[in-house]
């Protein structure tokens, strides 16, 4: 089973989407990495979907990667005795440390730190910046504010003070036991949400051990600041503009946005576009024109991958969003445009002889019409590294483990696969020829271009490039 484009697609899973006929339709349709998100549901619901997403991987034979979605530092409300309340502009509105639930009048805050920060004059923005009050006064159990805008507020929404730095640390006290679990479980990678500095991921990368990729969410404008050492730290980056483009002015996120996935291109570290990207689904069939071509763009800038969030995870059209988006990607990928964009925003290669090496296949691909390149990598990083290079053909990445097969899923043009690991380059390419072959890239008479390293088996040794005819087998 292969997929025709190269981009790859992440799709939440949620109350929509937690059968396994559900999110199997939704692998079908195209969904390449699964998202957990540790801000929803309990720890037995992320389990009961990871055994489903796990048996799929296991009956379809495809690799799956599964992104635990850490909450972070996000500030959210508590709950209403009726599940939502409709607030007047005007009105007086009171957040409280008071976990009786809420009403038109106040309601729950669990955030102690908030209160310490919050001054007369600052404005909190609720539920992505829909419902915002001013801060009238605040002391330490309450936090008055009158209703700027009217809008109807439900359980746990979010809040973001944009007005205030708050000392927060990277992971909360949930976010570590979040950690434990899904590492337990075995998820591929961890999602940091709200990261600030390069130290809140090397702190999460001291605890992940290597046992998953560490991804950092790019949703504060602080980040920004730093946002190339953020980068060089992770293993992975989303630009997650629902949190960024409540905190920074909406007209700023697509700059934004062109910046972070250039400079992810420029370091070899996928990147993900995320957050209403095909919003109106949620309750729609269809997508409006304008989500269709935000897909498109993230697209042609050369995105690793786009995400479905309540699209997939509370839509009431989840496999029919992935669908769509999977039309869109390819659509793209087959625009005679296309290439010469993506080429426009290639990095040089590194000096070294991996990236040589990854050079000169994707170089290959072009002078004589190579029709699969395929990627020997122990440790995934070959694999990416050709990746960077954006090649027209594409990466068949065999690798003996099965982790590193899992977590290559999110990397553009990559087709991830497992298999024994070799002892000679007359078996290497004797393999790599099977393997492009029962996957569906190639025919009998196609040339393939093969980047490996000897000794085999040994990470950082990527120093040779073979071509080699697919014969009938
Ligand atoms: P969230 O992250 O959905 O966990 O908030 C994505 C975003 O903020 O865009
Ligand atoms: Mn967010």
């Amino acid at each position: 089973m292969r997929r025709e484009r190269k981009a790859k697609i992440v799709a939440t899973l949620g109350p929509a989407s937690s059968d396994r006929n559900t999110i199997q339709a939704l692998f079908e349709a195209g969904a390449d990495v699964f998202r957990f998100n540790f801000s929803h549901g309990s720890h037995a619901d992320h389990k009961a979907r990871h055994d489903i997403v796990r048996a799929i991987e296991q009956d379809l034979g495809r690799p799956i990667a599964i992104l635990a979605d850490l909450q972070g530092p996000k500030l959210r409300i508590g709950q209403f005795a009726g599940g939502s309340v409709a607030l007047d502009a005007g009105a007086e509105f009171t957040l409280d440390r008071d976990p009786a639930p809420g009403d038109a009048r106040r309601v729950c805050l669990p955030h102690p730190e908030l209160f310490e920060a919050a001054r007369a004059g600052q404005s909190l923005l609720l539920d992505d910046g829909r419902v915002r009050l001013d801060v009238l006064a605040s002391d330490d159990t309450t936090i008055r504010t009158r209703v700027v805008n009217a809008g109807v507020l439900s359980d746990r929404k979010g809040v973001n003070v944009p007005d205030a730095v708050l000392p927060i640390p990277a992971l909360t006290a949930k976010d570590r036991r979040d950690l434990d679990f899904a590492l337990e479980l075995g998820v591929d990678w961890i999602a940091l949400s709200f990261v600030q500095r390069p130290e809140d991921v090397l702190e999460a990368q001291a605890l992940v051990k290597g046992r998953a990729g560490v991804l950092s969410k790019l949703e504060k404008p602080a980040a920004l600041d730093r946002l190339e050492e953020i980068i060089a730290a992770s293993d992975a980056v989303m630009v997650a503009r629902g949190d960024l483009g409540v905190e920074l002015p909406p007209e700023r996120v697509p700059g934004v946005q062109k910046r972070i996935v250039r400079l992810c291109r420029k370091h070899g570290k996928p990147v993900v576009v995320a957050t209403q990207m095909l919003e109106s689904m949620v309750s729609a069939p269809v997508p409006t024109r304008a989500e269709a071509s935000d897909v498109a763009n993230a697209i042609y800038e050369g995105a690793d991958a786009v995400m479905l969030s309540a699209e997939s995870a509370s839509g009431q059209y989840p496999v029919q969003a992935v669908s769509i988006m999977n039309r869109i990607i390819c659509e793209v990928e087959r625009d005679p445009l296309y290439p010469a964009l993506i080429e426009a925003q290639r990095e040089a290669p590194l000096p070294n002889k991996g990236d040589a090496i990854s050079a000169a296949l994707r170089d290959v691909t072009k002078i004589i019409g190579v029709v699969a390149t395929v990627a020997y990598t122990t440790s995934g990083h070959s694999s990416l590294r050709t990746a960077r290079e954006r090649p027209l053909a594409p990466i068949v990445s065999i690798t003996p483990n099965r982790d590193v097969a899992r977590r290559l899923a999110l990397a553009w043009g990559v087709h991830s696969t497992v298999s024994a690991d070799v002892h000679s380059v007359d078996e290497m390419v004797a393999a790599a020829c099977r393997t492009a072959l029962r996957e569906g890239f190639v025919k009998p008479g196609d040339q393939i271009a093969i980047a490996a390293g000897t000794p085999f088996g040994q990470p950082g040794t990527t120093n040779l490039l073979r071509l080699a005819e697919i014969w009938p087998q």
